[in-house]
């Protein structure tokens, strides 16, 4: 079943073992994939950073100030995601508890302002001829531990830079959605006109690209060209083709 093998590996490719069916739009016409060299073609060899390490000081970016809050107030504290000027902020060094569960929507599994806000992205994309493959909305801590546990195989070495470990991935919050074309996915996905459209215009819509290239000791994860983020209103200061992470946006939380 050629098709199944298919339909594994894209799933595998877009972390996307929740909600991840074998035989779904995206095979069609999908080209075939050989993950371990687009993977290492597309993501060099990270800055490594010990995972409970990476940095509370980077360069000021748009609004910052390095004199902020001493981080005893973490998200897993308070049973909620760690929220620092309006913007909710979760990666290694801020996650979320295993009790943290946000009400999603049906449609494509994200807090509400988040769904409608991808809704109205997915139909104006669509106007414009970008047919954006919505993947994977929220996902549990349970599920991301399990994804955690048993990382696709392709990802070798890389995979803690690939797959969040729990309570540390955004599709927890159910801000985060992973995205596909057609016409590839995966670390294929950037050679889309999907992606160019997103990279055009997905902070109109209130998301980003949350994991860009280049900034993995930043962010903790590797380049992710199919993973965006609502941020709302705050997109705005990103603006289109953003190479800004949101740890520099709140000043290196
Ligand atoms: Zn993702």
């Amino acid at each position: 079943m050629p098709n199944h093998r298919l339909g594994a590996v894209g799933c595998a490719l877009l972390l996307a073992v929740a909600g991840c069916a074998p035989g779904g739009p995206l095979l069609a016409g999908s080209p075939a994939a050989t993950p371990r060299a687009t993977v290492a073609s597309a993501s060099p060899t990270p800055a490594r950073v010990a995972p409970t390490d990476l940095p509370v000081s980077v360069p000021a970016s748009p609004g910052a100030t390095l004199d902020v809050l001493p981080d005893g107030r973490t998200g897993t504290a308070l049973d909620q995601p760690f929220t620092y000027r309006g913007l909710v902020l979760i990666n290694r060094n801020h996650p979320v508890s295993q009790a943290y569960a946000p009400e999603v929507g049906e449609d494509y599994r994200l807090v509400p302002e988040a769904e409608r806000a991808f809704g109205r992205m997915l139909a104006a994309a669509k106007a414009d001829g970008a047919d954006i493959i919505w993947r994977v909305g929220y996902r549990s801590y349970e599920n991301q531990a399990e994804l955690a546990a048993t990382p696709p195989t392709h990802y070798g070495d890389d995979a803690e830079w690939y797959v969040a470990r729990p309570g540390q991935s955004e599709h927890q919050a159910g801000l985060a959605v992973d995205v596909a074309s057609k016409a590839g996915y995966g670390t294929r996905f950037p050679e889309t006109k999907e992606f160019a459209w997103l990279r055009a215009h997905a902070h109109e819509y209130g998301f980003i690209l949350r994991y860009p290239e280049g900034k993995s000791a930043l962010t903790g994860l590797n380049y992710e060209p199919w993973h965006y983020r609502y941020v709302g209103a705050a997109a705005a200061a990103f603006g289109p083709n953003a190479t800004l992470t949101v740890e520099e946006y709140l000043g290196g939380r």
